[in-house]
């Protein structure tokens, strides 16, 4: 497809969502115009997934793709608690060579997920480039004084994380000792499920005095956290909530750290920890916030060392 096909094509195909009410100039215009609800502030990320960098068409399908680059956006918004509608600007960058069915299965796993996380196209690019990439900005609601960041974490807060760790890990093992994952394990990589709604639900109740979501690996992000806050923290291995199957494996912490879980990863004052009984099958209590200094202890109390673990977006 042509430049200006591919355009009309990505118009019609997201045109039946984006008569959304914030939106006062939609997709087709030199700009987007949003109006923000009574009282809210907009929220924005942008993360970029660069074939060969991010992600590889060996391991994920067209569709998978478009739905990644959709939630790994989420995921950022669901670490700040921020509250629909959702608004997305698409960014193509496409080789030559690249095939139409390619991209109309990246658009269709956008366009699905678009649907299900209520969130409306607003604008977007497309431009030539020698590698195929994918760049997505997002943006949500969030009310000034309910907002979570990354800063407020102090000593004596306890450390929270939601669901496992680990699946992303396994996957990408398995494929590169040249083993076809389970195809529910591959999806679980390629669609990490956003934590939207304990975001939300810890920002409405004003629950964590931080919060991240674990892209670069969780001993990365608690780094993130300490490091904005001005504090410290220890981790106990033996709490880490590691996914069944890798824990069988006996992980080493490079595969722990490795990120792409899409977990959120918060802290909690002691004071509060009583709210938190909803979220009780959905988080495990993996440590504390210290003065400084990140420590990761084994069962037997010996210090782990876990730093320069992670992903690393220039290595
Ligand atoms: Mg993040």
């Amino acid at each position: 497809m042509k430049e200006f096909e591919l355009i009309k094509y990505i118009r019609k195909t997201f045109q039946e969502n984006n008569r959304k009410k914030n939106l006062l100039v939609p997709i087709g215009d030199d700009c987007s115009v949003l109006v923000p609800p009574k009282g809210m502030a907009q929220v924005t990320t942008i993360d970029s997934l660069v074939e060969g960098n991010h992600f590889s068409s060996k391991y994920f399908t067209p569709r998978e793709i478009g739905r990644k680059a959709l939630r790994v956006n989420l995921s950022d918004l669901a670490s700040m608690g921020a509250l629909p509608p959702y608004y997305a600007w698409l960014v193509f960058a496409i080789p030559s060579n690249y095939s139409d069915t390619s991209i109309m299965g990246i658009l269709a796993g956008v366009k699905e997920d678009c649907k299900r996380y209520d969130v409306t196209l607003a604008g977007g690019n497309i431009t030539g480039s020698a590698e195929f990439q994918i760049h997505l900005a997002l943006s949500g609601w969030v009310k000034p004084r309910k907002m979570l960041t990354r800063s407020g974490a102090r000593p004596g807060d306890h450390i929270f994380i939601t669901g496992t760790i680990g699946a992303s890990t396994l996957a990408y093992q398995q494929f590169k000792a040249g083993k076809r994952p389970y195809p529910w394990l591959v999806k679980r990589w390629a669609n990490p499920e956003p934590k939207l709604g304990i975001g939300i639900f810890l920002a409405e109740n004003k629950l964590a005095t931080a919060c991240i979501d674990v892209s670069d690996g969780v001993f990365q992000d608690l780094g993130h956290i300490i490091k904005a806050s001005n504090a410290g923290a220890e981790l106990f291995w033996e709490k880490l909530p590691i996914f069944p199957r890798l824990k069988k494996l006996n992980p080493t912490p490079q595969m722990i750290g490795f990120g792409e879980d899409y977990e959120l990863l918060f802290t909690v004052s002691p004071r509060n920890l009583k709210k938190l009984k909803p979220l009780s099958l959905q988080i495990t209590e993996i440590g504390r916030v210290t003065k400084h200094g990140l420590k990761v202890y084994s069962s037997n109390g010996e210090e782990i060392n876990a730093t320069n673990i992670g992903f690393s977006h220039l290595a």
